[in-house]
């Protein structure tokens, strides 16, 4: 089946709900959305894009985002998003590795693609997408469940993108996963894209498609905290992705204005680690509004889930540990832990996380090695490295390649970073090992100091010695003004290693 359809019946349904709003201005009903999405389909077929054709989406977040993409779905291709952030270099790399037969880009992006761009782009603003929008409409292409709707360019801390392939039936497993392991969705409520269409935030639409919901894209087109706020104030209930650096700042405006998050009903959170002493004091200033979700590009948003009594829970004896999880198995998945070998481990051993279940990809695009490497024996190696509890608790520790060994002992930097944000003088800190010839590696933290303040190494390894295993400890200290980050809000730890490699020589 054709995910596409979900459009068509939720146009049959609720035709004169309002759909697209861009801010708090009403664009189009589901009627008007449906049609819209199939005339532009139409115009695809009309220009060539046959079923399984891919077509990019370089565009900011935008109400339009939501026509181009069910527009390819009903042609029967595949969507290929691509961050509008990314260099004009990667940009080319994931059209060409695509294959892309044309990309729709939003007004004034197109320019910054650069010549090595090898695809005809479509302006969302300009006539050619105009004269699209008004053909004559069409029906949506039969799609079966295996076939391909999305590819997924990884986020790359390293390396170049691979793309993974997911299917219309990953993304409608995921997507009905989401009302029983993440929060129900109710027609009432809307999805708030404050976070980028490309990721965790566009996959979320779906199931807001079909229940009716509101799509509302901010007017900025991205992340301001001031304007979420002001968004939920005006047409709560919404809900949303974010990364955990998005809470931080929202946190942090929250409590500059004197606000809750009122209307903000739920905030998925996930992406990336979530530390601590961050989601405690998000919780307590604005409630339990608060969802994680643990997923990747090849188990996209599926992974796991910790629901909002548990990130809310302050009365469980071992609330900590669980806060500082990412919850338990959703329905569709099995979850393991695996030694180097992939064989899976007892409860409590730290090693591989391991999925397998309906919302795993089936491969990466074109790239039969870096597939063989990740899917074992049924298996999908997601990298990261974590441990179950007997409550079936997942934990997270590091990327594998992250781990630092000091001496032979495995270090997990997040552990570290934990207890060095309890400081009152830390706003950020990233912890990354430094070649050693003694040690292997050295732990060194690099700090982003809170405003104002300027802690002292001493007191930041009296801090440490309070809190974690002595040899843990970082050894040198580097204050930075930020941290360097992905378009996605992930820390580079990739750079901050480069730069010590560059101080070293
Ligand atoms: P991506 O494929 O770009 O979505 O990145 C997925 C990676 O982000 C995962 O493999 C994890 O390393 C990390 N990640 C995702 N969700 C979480 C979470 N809730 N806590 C910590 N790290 C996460």
């Amino acid at each position: 089946m054709n995910l596409a359809l979900w459009l068509e019946r939720t146009a049959a349904t609720h035709g004169d709900s309002p759909a697209l709003l861009l801010g708090e201005r009403v664009v189009t009903d589901y009627a008007g959305f449906h049609a819209r999405a199939s005339a532009v389909a139409a115009a695809l077929t009309d220009r060539g894009i046959a079923p399984g054709d891919r077509v990019a989406i370089f565009m900011k977040n935008d109400p339009d985002y939501l026509v181009a993409l069910y527009a390819i779905w009903i042609a029967g291709a595949v969507a290929v998003p691509v961050n509008a952030k990314l260099h004009p270099r990667e940009t080319a790399w994931i059209l060409s590795d695509s294959g892309a037969a044309l990309a729709f880009v939003s007004p004034g992006l197109g320019g910054g693609l650069g010549p090595e761009t090898p695809v005809p782009l479509i302006d969302t603003g300009g006539a050619d997408f105009a004269a699209m929008a008004r053909a004559t409409p069409r029906a949506p292409v039969p799609r079966a469940p295996e076939d391909l709707a999305w590819l997924f360019y990884t986020s790359g801390t390293t390396g170049r993108p691979k793309g993974v392939c997911i299917t219309h039936g990953m993304l409608m497993s995921m997507s009905l996963a989401y009302p029983v392991d993440v929060d129900p969705v109710r027609p009432e409520d809307g999805a708030l894209y404050a976070a980028p269409m490309s990721h965790g935030a566009g996959l979320y639409a779906l199931i807001h498609v079909r229940m009716g919901c509101r799509h509302v894209v901010p007017a900025s087109g991205g992340f301001d905290p001031a304007e979420v706020l002001a968004l939920g104030r005006a047409l709560g209930p919404l809900s949303m992705f974010m990364a955990p650096t998005m809470i931080r700042r929202l946190t942090d405006a929250a409590r500059a204005s004197g606000q809750s998050g009122e209307g903000l009903r739920t905030i998925v959170y996930g992406g990336g680690p979530m530390y601590l002493a961050d989601i405690v004091e998000a919780v307590d200033l604005m409630g339990p509004r608060f969802v994680q979700i643990y997923g990747q590009g090849e188990c996209p948003m599926a992974i796991t889930a910790l629901s909002r009594a548990e990130v809310a829970d302050r009365a469980h004896p071992r609330w900590q540990d669980r806060l500082g999880s990412v919850g338990r198995a959703q329905s569709l998945v099995e979850v393991a832990v695996g030694d180097a070998h992939g064989r899976p481990l007892p409860v409590g051993e730290t090693g591989e996380i391991m999925v397998r279940g309906a919302p795993v990809m089936p491969c990466y695009w074109q790239n039969p090695a870096a597939t063989a490497k990740t899917l074992r024996d049924g298996w999908l190696m997601t990298g990261d490295v974590g441990r179950l509890d007997a409550d079936g608790y997942l934990t997270l520790a590091d990327r594998s390649k992250d781990v630092i060994i000091s001496g032979g002992t495995n270090i997990y930097p997040r552990e570290v970073e934990e207890a060095l944000l309890t400081h009152p003088g830390v706003h950020a800190v990233s912890v990354v090992g430094r070649p050693s010839a003694e040690w292997g590696e050295d732990v060194v933290a690099f700090v982003v100091a809170a405003p104002g303040q300027a802690p002292d190494p001493a007191a930041l390894d009296a801090h440490c010695l309070d809190r974690i295993a002595r040899f843990k400890r970082p050894k040198d200290y580097v204050f930075v003004p930020d941290l360097p980050r992905n378009n996605y809000g992930k820390v580079l730890k990739t750079e901050l290693r480069k730069r010590l490699e560059e101080d070293a020589t």
